[in-house]
């Protein structure tokens, strides 16, 4: 079994159920008991002090240790839970397994430390509602740095080889003591990478990396929102020396509408009408991003501010099935112009009115004569 698969609990010999404190005790004992201070030289016990600091890392943390009960080591590692899609904000454990984790196992024991991968890159992209609705497929063009043709990535003259690092034997680490440990550090001479180049590509300068304008094409799911991420596996800049790419993530930023306000997936809008149909009652027509239109029913005696929900109309759920709501709030607008005839049937009505067609206006000068009285 691959060391990276023991199980956390099991690494530090508790049960899944342990609370915080004899989670620290279990860590405390193996910690002490394979210090490399304590077993110089000894790789196997340098192994599992990592090992063992790596699961304590995780589970004296409940946000992560919860992620860890869920996922498995999975919750840490590239990507985070379900890979694929960006959005898994666990990138700073990420690291710590990279480091640790990473270092004590991913190297097969040859003990050299692995490459450096090439750095993530960003790219904002303004897109539309209507495409952050639809979806949408399209291209962009970046700046990477790609491996160098001239020395395929290696960053030495073709036909010369790099050498090991005299300062760190090759290793690509020095060890220096700090306080009451010993610590690891990436070796200032090479970098990290153990080797040093005697006679640097003239191409790369050295770097192994050329920068190119490259297109690439992108799928923009439907729904995303602003600060959706989406990640680019290995799109990134190439690693140096012929380390692994990075990642490339596209921020998305989804521009204002003119007609509708977006808060997750709901769609909202504010739709005047005549001052006739809120009285009477009717319907009103608003064409949806979906290119469809949609029929709204408007109750007889609706007021300003009303709002109706149309569920199913909002925006499509990301990832996954159906659409949020639409939401129209309802403006009645006072006639500004009228025709003759409009205002006298207008005057007739207000001859006829009672005061009870509405109450809400009755009942505040009602209320005010009371207040006033008093
Ligand atoms: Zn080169
Ligand atoms: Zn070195």
């Amino acid at each position: 079994m691959p060391a990276t698969d023991i199980d956390f609990y099991e690494l530090l010999g508790v049960s899944r159920d342990s609370d915080g404190a004899t989670i620290k005790s279990a860590y405390r004992k193996l910690a002490m008991k394979h210090h490399p201070d304590r077993n110089p030289g000894c790789t196997e016990s340098e192994n599992t002090f990592k090992a063992v600091s790596a699961a304590y890392e995780v589970l004296k943390d409940p946000q992560k240790r919860a992620a860890y009960d869920r996922f498995g080591h999975a919750a840490f590692q590239q990507g985070g839970p379900g890979g694929g899609h960006a959005g898994a904000d666990f990138g700073d454990i990420g690291d710590i397994f990279e480091t640790i984790f990473g270092s004590a196992f991913g190297g097969g024991g040859g003990g050299r430390a692995r490459a450096r991968r090439g750095a993530d890159l960003r790219y904002d992209m303004q897109i539309d509602l209507e495409d952050a609705f639809h979806g949408k497929s399209t291209e962009i063009e970046i700046e990477v740095s790609q491996n160098c043709d001239t020395c395929h990535g290696s960053g030495a003259t073709p036909g010369t080889h790099a050498r090991s690092c005299n300062l760190c034997g090759g290793q690509g680490k020095v060890r220096a003591k700090q306080g009451f440990f010993v610590v690891e550090r990436p070796c200032p001479n090479c970098h990290g990478s153990g080797e040093v180049i005697a006679s640097p590509c003239r191409d790369c300068r050295g770097e192994g990396r050329v920068d190119v304008a490259q297109k690439l094409a992108v799928d923009i799911p439907p729904g995303v929102d602003t600060g959706t991420r989406i990640r680019l596996s290995g799109k990134g800049e190439a690693g140096p020396r012929g380390a692994p790419s990075g990642d490339l993530y596209i921020f998305v930023h989804v521009k204002p509408h003119s007609i509708f306000q977006r808060e997750g997936t709901t769609l909202a809008t504010r739709v005047p009408i005549s001052f006739t149909k809120a009285a009477l009652g009717g319907s009103v027509d608003i064409p949806n991003l979906d290119g469809e239109t949609a029929t709204i029913e408007i109750p007889a005696g609706i007021q300003s501010g009303k709002q109706l929900r149309q569920r199913g109309a909002g925006m499509p759920v990301l990832q996954g099935r159906g659409r949020g709501d639409m939401i129209i709030e309802v403006a009645v607008e006072t006639p500004t112009r009228l025709s003759k005839e409009q205002r006298g049937l207008l005057e007739q009505f207000r001859e006829l009115e009672t005061g009870d067609e509405c109450p809400e206006s009755r009942g505040f000068f009602d209320k005010l004569k009371t207040a006033l009285r008093a």
